[in-house]
């Protein structure tokens, strides 16, 4: 029974997470999952991004600030990071391939993460 209810919650963040497009940290999650699953903790989510992440279902992004943010998308895409409001969002460009710029010996490079950071349109209104 556990490990039944286990699999639906696990499921339940990882379709959150799938649905989302603005990279969100585990208590956006929660917020979301709790609609449909109303007696799941925090800790659960917690628990259960960091297995997804493990199983690479799901991808975390570092350097964003504040809590840790977790992206749906798997695909090796550059980030754009606002460093006034915390905003990720993707950014479609056609990136050169920078592993194969990387010569180094003996190094097997799995992905790439490219991250540019500033402020984003919302916060960079003259009235905000
Ligand atoms: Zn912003
Ligand atoms: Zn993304």
């Amino acid at each position: 029974m556990t490990i039944v209810r286990l699999t639906r919650q696990r499921q339940a963040v990882l379709a959150a997470v799938r649905r989302s497009q603005e990279h969100p940290d585990a208590a956006h999650v929660f917020e979301e999952v709790r609609r449909d699953l109303p007696s799941i903790s925090l800790a659960t989510v917690y628990r259960s991004l960091e297995a997804l992440v493990r199983e690479g279902q799901i991808a975390k992004i570092e350097g964003a600030g504040g809590p840790t943010r977790f992206d749906g998308r798997l695909d090796d895409h550059p980030h754009f990071i606002c460093q006034h409001c915390g905003a990720v969002i993707d950014l479609d460009i056609e990136l050169p391939d920078l592993k194969a710029m990387i010569t180094l010996p003996g190094l097997r490079i799995t992905s790439t993460q490219v991250q540019f950071s500033g402020v984003c349109g919302d916060c960079s209104q003259p009235n905000n």
